[in-house]
């Protein structure tokens, strides 16, 4: 990145600039509305909506069907498959499986 003061080339996301000292705009964290990988009903379309808005996605999900209903379904509808085609899927997060405990093991069954 480059200094906005002296426009020298400083580490990216530096807050201070190392020659001049000047503060440097805090880099704003890109919140993109994506459909959610992980909670998925239909197309993570409403579970998308949930994430970007920071809100439960079963009320964004009851929010949606109640406004479906209440414009006579077709438009509800529309935007529904609109933002399943135009929303990118959010990159799913592999969460590494734990390895499998070693169990205790089994005492050898005594035969007489
Ligand atoms: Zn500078």
């Amino acid at each position: 990145m480059i200094c906005s003061s002296c426009r020298r080339e400083i580490v990216d996301y530096s807050n201070f600039c190392y020659y001049c000292g000047a503060r440097q705009a805090p880099v704003a964290v890109s919140k993109r509305l994506m459909r959610s990988s992980v909670d998925k009903k239909i197309a993570g379309v409403c579970g998308g909506f949930a994430e970007y808005l920071e809100v439960d996605p079963t009320i964004v999900r009851i929010v949606w069907i109640f406004v479906t209903i209440a414009t006579g379904f077709l438009p509800g509808i529309i935007v529904y498959l609109a933002a399943w085609l135009l929303m990118p899927e959010a990159p799913r997060v592999v969460v590494p499986a734990p390895a499998p405990a070693p169990g205790p093991e089994k005492p050898a069954s005594g035969t007489p």
